[in-house]
């Protein structure tokens, strides 16, 4: 048992992780003094568009968040899935519902199985995704939204509402530059450890806290500086590690309801949709590609964005060994970092901070050193997930044979989806897997597998021929689904809607 009890916490970075972090703190311990700081000069990363169904249900269910204070300020759209332009199909669709995991009473097996080459959509869903439409209308006419949806929000508007949010709860923001940090031994979890001590600002002063947070992006100046917590690399698997970034008005386009991850000649490029924005961004491998032939590529593909408003950022794929260590814990980039391929960023920060929130009040701000232990296999297993659903989109691409894709196709470490691969490639897209290949709990599950194996149609060994009863009651599903999904709402027509109900100014 630990000597100390948390009382106060520093979360050093107000990017979306620090303020994240320090509501979720604030609103789960109220009694708790909770301090942002953040550089004045440093700014937050200002890219991260893309959330997964985790975001809202992190909003507003797990802390209570005014939804309608929420859409005023934040101005988010609606993304139901990923559209992905990858691998031999036109495109397919990994929408938020479970849907290649379903089984209707009339087919004998779920529908991964009976993804053939006339299926556009798998569900209702998916088929909402493929006619542009969101959500179905209700009598008064405003959406009627399911829980299968997370938001588009651009991240300075997110972080501004974010940070409104937490002054209004008591969090104190303050602003300085962290210089230096002092550390030594501290006993947070009762067990000796290295720790922060405090941290030294420019203008000299000390700052001291039970906790420390380290929300500071990618500088992960406490973990990573002053701790020196190793840094283990996903470059086996993942290859790209810069992006260039770019955007236009939008005028007459349609707002879509999902992202679009686009394949490209060493990588792949994301279309996010906003109101009046559309933003494109272009991941790629520096060691296939130079920035110049990256931004020339993406400026051919898009040439409505203005080629003198792009900017590149680097990253490496990666993770720090451990995310809690004596009183500091690290959330957001300063933790890892992945390519936004699956839009994992706030997902990964919202499960930090509801691990970290509910682990402080259960034990009542006295961590032992399992629990914190336990805190960090749970946290790096996450991380580890997440590379390894990503390798299996690069491992089976077939869509160009560019030097990049072919190097993705020959040398992707599979690393802990391998297992999952050689499953499907004896048995296809059946269940059986779940629960024993596939653990219950995984970031993706069966069903985000299934849309990534069958969606690339990588090749298995269990053929399957369906009955003509089956075949005809699955066009009459598919029918179905189009139909009503031709009668739900745009994007569009679900802003009007909000707006005229007064959600949005
Ligand atoms: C190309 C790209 C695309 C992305 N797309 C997505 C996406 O679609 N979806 C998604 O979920 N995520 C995405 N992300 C990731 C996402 O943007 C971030 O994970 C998320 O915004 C969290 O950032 P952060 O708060 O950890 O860091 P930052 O926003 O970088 O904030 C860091 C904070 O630390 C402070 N700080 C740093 N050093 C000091 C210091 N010495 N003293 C004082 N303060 C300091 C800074 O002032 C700042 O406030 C993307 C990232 C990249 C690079």
């Amino acid at each position: 048992m630990s000597a100390l009890m948390i009382r106060n916490v520093v979360v050093l970075g107000g990017g979306s992780a620090g303020f994240m972090a320090a509501i979720s703190l604030k609103t789960k311990l109220p009694a708790w003094q909770v301090r942002v700081l953040r550089s004045p000069d440093i700014g937050v990363i200002g890219v991260g568009e893309g959330t997964t169904v985790s975001f809202p249900r992190f909003l507003f269910d797990y802390l209570g968040l005014p939804q309608r204070e929420f859409y005023a300020a934040a101005e988010p759209t609606w993304k139901l899935g990923i559209r992905f332009l990858w691998g031999p199909r036109k495109d397919f669709y990994y929408s938020f519902a479970r849907e290649y995991e379903h089984t209707w009473p009339e087919l004998r097996r779920n529908v991964g199985f009976f993804h053939d080459h006339e299926t556009h959509w798998v569900g209702p869903i998916s088929a909402l995704m493929a006619h542009d439409r969101a959500f179905p209308r209700k009598p008064d006419g405003t959406p009627n939204f399911n829980k299968h949806h997370a938001f588009h929000i651009e991240n300075q508007k997110l972080v501004a509402w974010l940070e409104g949010h937490a002054r209004k709860l008591g969090v104190e923001i303050e602003e300085g530059n962290v210089t230096g940090v002092e550390t030594g031994p501290v006993r947070t979890t009762g067990r000796e450890e290295n720790g922060v001590l405090a941290l030294v600002l420019a203008d000299g002063q000390r700052v001291t806290a039970d906790l420390f947070v380290d929300a500071s992006g990618f500088r992960s100046e406490l973990l990573g500086r002053a701790l020196g917590e190793p840094h283990l690399s996903y470059a086996k698997s993942l290859f790209c590690d810069r992006a260039v970034i770019g955007g236009w008005e939008r005028t007459d386009e349609i707002t879509k309801p999902y992202t679009t991850a686009e394949t490209m000649a060493a990588g792949w490029a994301w279309q996010i949709e906003h109101e009046h924005f559309i933003n494109r961004g272009y991941v790629y491998s520096s060691a296939h590609l130079d920035d110049e032939a990256a931004r020339a590529e993406l400026l051919q593909k898009n040439p409505k964005i203005p080629a003198d408003r792009t900017r590149v950022i680097g990253f490496q794929s990666g993770r720090r060994q451990r995310n809690w260590i004596g009183n500091v814990v690290g959330i957001g980039n300063s933790v890892g970092f992945v390519e936004p391929l699956e839009a994992t960023a706030l997902q990964v920060v919202v499960v930090e901070c509801v691990t970290l929130c509910d682990a402080l009040v259960d034990c009542d701000g006295r961590p032992g050193p399992l629990l914190v232990d336990v805190y960090n296999e749970h946290n790096t297993r996450g991380w580890d997930e997440i590379r390894d659903f990503l390798a299996v989109h690069y491992a089976f691409n077939t869509r160009l044979d560019t030097p990049f894709w072919r190097d993705c196709r020959e040398q992707t470490d599979l690393a802990g989806a391998a297992r999952m691969v050689e499953w499907y490639r004896e048995n296809g897209p059946t269940m059986l897997a779940k629960g024993v290949v596939m653990p219950e709990i995984n970031v993706f599950g069966m069903e985000g597998y299934l849309a990534m194996l069958v969606g690339q149609k990588v090749h298995h060994r269990r053929e399957f021929r369906p009955t003509s009863a089956e075949k005809r009651a699955w066009q009459q599903y598919k029918a179905q689904f189009g139909a009503k999904a031709k009668e739900a709402m745009t994007v569009a027509e679900c802003l009007g809607a909000l707006r005229r109900v007064g959600w949005l100014k």
